[in-house]
């Protein structure tokens, strides 16, 4: 294909994807194809010639599409969403076609100011202090694994990196239970060992980690020769939007010198409505906090925001500078990737100036209030069914719960069909967790286009489908 054919068909692909949005929801929500179809409809070996785009955009339709889980459907009510709001797959486009790599200052200066003022932006939208700077990461989970190594350095005194951490006593990490599995890979990936990630108990609605019991973690460890490292707190858990009590574990984490990050990947995006700042008191005094404009904010994934009291110990982490990456002749320019583990960088902060012009903030803080208010009143609406149990209150738009007719002998089965029968049915879309053992639904809304309509149908399938199995 050559470049003067790309504009045809760029108009038919945006008139596709216009359209794809417009009639998603007449679909179902998750895949409904078997494992292998799409393996085995995809030929065995790669051609040796050139092929129309004509035919490859046939089989796109043909082969690809009935094989994806439509996660911009409005009736997404699975996981966490990740948006792709319109302005946001615009930026997208443009930044792949322009198709900067954007690992440092001088590589595309327009993108690393960008980002600089963008991260700023995001700043001030949820009330962090000035002394924050910002840089955008690929995943929560990078983002989180800078932080762990950032604690295992500082901790180590800055020499971890180059020797290892052989000979040095064990080092400690403490997190709840209720944290992403992103946390256990850091920790592996940084050397610490799972066996050194020390789960503190829970307490409360909030089913945060207990603060006490924390102090008491860390002082037992320093008694038995440990060395602590840092702390890490959530902030709307995945399972069930756990949420650990920030000032408070912060206060503990300081008492000990400890680093301090907070993973809010999917409520960080919340905060920038004030009434759910309660919802992190203190934060300010954290070392590193992470969420994903990717999840709840209509920034097209990926985008993910690290914030960061200290930038210096990140990049003293981080930052390995040979000849070939340095910029000479400019003071002062912040070169990304020494903020990061990747060293290639896409130019994401194109697609976060698009959404938040678009929208301004009070259009995104609609339609997250809209979410958690729509969510609120479907679990009021099923709370009071007698043969369903409310698991987990409500956390923003995110709650848990389990059909339990009355005598059911095998409730986690009776809860797994139905959930299996729920996607299959394919109106809307749910997964289960684990709430102190027991298999429970959870129910979260968060995609941009979702209806309060949408969220209604939901109690109509859920109850509808639930009864049929029994
Ligand atoms: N933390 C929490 C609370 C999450 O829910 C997730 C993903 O859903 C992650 C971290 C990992 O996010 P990412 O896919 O950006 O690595």
């Amino acid at each position: 294909m050559k470049w003067d054919e790309f504009s045809d068909w760029g108009k038919k692909i945006s008139e596709w994807a216009q359209d794809y949005h417009l009639t998603v929801g007449d679909k179902p929500v998750r895949a409904q194809t078997e494992p292998g179809e799409v393996f085995n409809a995809l030929p065995a070996h790669p051609p040796e010639q050139a092929q129309a785009i004509e035919d490859i955009f046939r089989d796109f339709e043909d082969i690809v599409m009935p094989g994806i889980t439509h996660w911009q459907h409005p009736r997404f009510f699975a996981y966490f969403n990740s948006n792709a709001s319109a302005p946001s797959v615009l930026a997208e486009f443009l930044a792949s076609a322009i198709a900067p790599q954007c690992m440092l200052w001088q590589t595309s200066p327009a993108a690393t100011e960008m980002e600089t003022r963008m991260m700023d932006w995001l700043r001030q939208a949820l009330d962090l202090p000035e002394e924050f700077a910002g840089v955008i990461q690929d995943s929560a989970s990078s983002a989180t694994l800078a932080a762990v190594l950032t604690m295992r350095e500082k901790v180590l005194n800055w020499q971890g990196n180059r020797q290892g951490l052989f000979g040095q006593k064990p080092l400690r990490v403490y997190c709840s239970a209720e944290v992403h599995t992103s946390v256990d890979r850091a920790i592996w990936v940084a050397g610490i060992g799972q066996d050194n990630l020390v789960r503190v108990p829970i307490k409360g609605d909030w089913r945060g980690m207990d603060p006490a019991v924390l102090d008491r973690a860390i002082q037992a460890d320093l008694d038995s020769g440990f060395q602590p490292a840092g702390v890490i707190m959530c902030v709307g858990g995945t399972g069930t939007g756990a949420t650990d009590p920030i000032d408070e574990c912060l206060k503990v984490a300081q008492k000990y010198g400890l680093y301090t990050h907070v993973d809010a990947a999917w409520a960080g995006s919340a905060m920038i409505c004030p009434e759910y700042r309660h919802y992190w008191p203190g934060v300010d005094q954290a070392d590193s906090i992470v969420f994903n404009p990717h999840k709840w904010l209509g920034v097209q994934f990926d985008c993910c925001a690290h914030f960061l009291k200290s930038p210096d110990d990140l990049v003293q982490t981080l930052a390995i500078s040979p000849e070939f990456l340095k910029t000479h002749g400019k003071d002062g320019v912040i070169n990304y990737s020494e903020w990061s583990v990747p060293l290639g960088r896409r130019f994401r902060a194109l697609k976060l100036w698009f959404v938040i012009r678009a929208y301004g903030l009070e259009g995104l803080r609609e339609r997250l209030r809209n979410h958690v208010n729509w969510s609120v009143d479907l679990h009021d609406k099923l709370a009071v069914e007698p043969d369903f149990q409310i698991t987990t209150q409500p956390m923003w738009s995110l709650w848990t719960f389990r059909y339990a007719p009355e005598g059911h002998p095998d409730l986690d089965a009776l809860n797994l069909r139905l959930v299996n029968a729920i996607n299959d049915d394919g109106r809307i879309y749910l997964t289960q967790t684990r709430v102190d053992g027991d298999m429970t639904i959870r129910f979260q809304a968060g995609q941009f286009e979702t209806t309060e309509d949408d969220v209604r149908m939901a109690y109509d399938v859920i109850t509808e489908i639930a009864r049929s199995l029994t």
